[in-house]
């Protein structure tokens, strides 16, 4: 199989997704797109935005597609339990991996310039300003890390409108690049790594290295690079949360292969499989027009590979941990 360059990929993208100059990020413009039909947000902000509404969390994966009205546990991104949580996201226009249930259109994820537009963080936080109700604002992609200043940039408008501490900023990673340690300065780092209010969530794409490159198209070896990143992120001291993806073909050694999983995120921190959130990979409009192979068994099959790893999560951890509230689990 022919994998993706993404190392290469990431060094072009970069080029075109930042304006140095001017401290400018090109921002995808989702208006006419797949990504637009899909039901669980909305775009808005003339295109160059989407709200996403949390209530039921219907993209954490549950025990079974049937039971829809299984209970979940939400993941609060640091606001309170009683409302429905709202997210402005914005989404910069690339990404070095092509994940095949990925719910962007490929034309939003190679850094074109004509599918999007260059906007600086002081304009970003005056569109996320004007919509009502909103509880946080969320950084994502595409692979946010290919620009780790808009993140610095961002926190700095905020800081600048006297919004430290009053808006919860969340940001996507998909663990592939280290550019958040290349482009940015030690004082840098320090001054996000303590901003208030503030979670980046790392998303596994897969529990092994099969998996791995089976959702992402790129080598196998780089699975073992997104726990080193995540590693370095807590070490950083990070507020971090991880998501997985357990999308596969087939595994006849699924229990076992869950079981290295999760040795690999306890290596990291013994909670880290507390913080970690399975996510439910669905059709997305996006995936449906542009696939030409069927991937309805993979759809299906993360079920059986979260079954392991809730049995697994039982083995490790008693009940009373595992219904701890996300935001409750130490990382520290
Ligand atoms: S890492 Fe995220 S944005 Fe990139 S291809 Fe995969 S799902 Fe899409």
């Amino acid at each position: 199989m022919k994998y993706i360059d993404s190392d290469k990929l990431a060094k072009g993208l970069r080029k075109r997704l930042v304006n140095l100059n001017d401290k400018k990020v090109l921002i995808a413009q989702l208006l006419e797109t797949e990504e637009e039909k899909d039901s669980y947000t909305k775009v808005n902000c003339h295109g160059f935005g989407r709200i996403r509404s949390f209530s039921n969390y219907s993209l954490h994966l549950r025990n079974s597609q049937k039971n829809k009205n299984e209970q979940i546990k939400p993941l609060l991104r640091g606001c309170d339990n009683s409302k429905v949580l709202l997210a402005q996201a914005f989404q910069i226009a690339g990404c070095n991996w092509n994940c095949w249930y990925c719910f962007v259109d490929m034309s939003r994820r190679i850094a074109q310039i004509k599918n999007g537009e260059y906007f600086s963080a002081s304009e970003l936080v005056g569109m996320f300003l004007a919509v009502e109700d909103i509880n946080i604002l969320d950084l994502t992609g595409g692979q946010p890390d290919l620009v780790p200043e808009w993140i610095l940039w961002v926190m700095e408008e905020l800081d600048k409108r006297n919004l430290r501490n009053k808006i919860f900023l969340w940001v996507d990673d998909n663990l592939s690049t280290d550019y958040f340690w290349k482009y940015l300065n030690d004082g840098q780092i320090e001054y996000i790594t303590k901003f208030p209010k503030h979670s980046r969530a790392g998303c596994f794409k897969g529990y092994d290295e099969s998996s791995f490159s089976f959702n992402t198209g790129v080598s196998s070896r780089l699975f073992q690079r997104q726990f080193d990143l995540f590693k370095r992120f807590i070490k950083e001291g990070m507020d971090m949360y991880a998501y997985v993806t357990f999308t596969n073909k087939e595994d006849i050694h699924l229990d076992r292969n869950i079981k290295l999983f999760m040795d690999r995120l306890q290596r990291l921190h013994h909670n880290l499989p507390l913080r970690t959130i399975p996510l439910k990979i669905v059709s997305f409009s996006a995936v449906r027009s542009s696939n030409q192979e069927n991937f309805s068994h993979a759809l299906t099959f993360q079920f059986e590979v979260y079954s392991a790893w809730q049995n697994e999560l039982y083995n490790r951890f008693d009940s009373r941990e595992i219904d701890l509230p996300y935001e409750k689990i130490s990382l520290a």
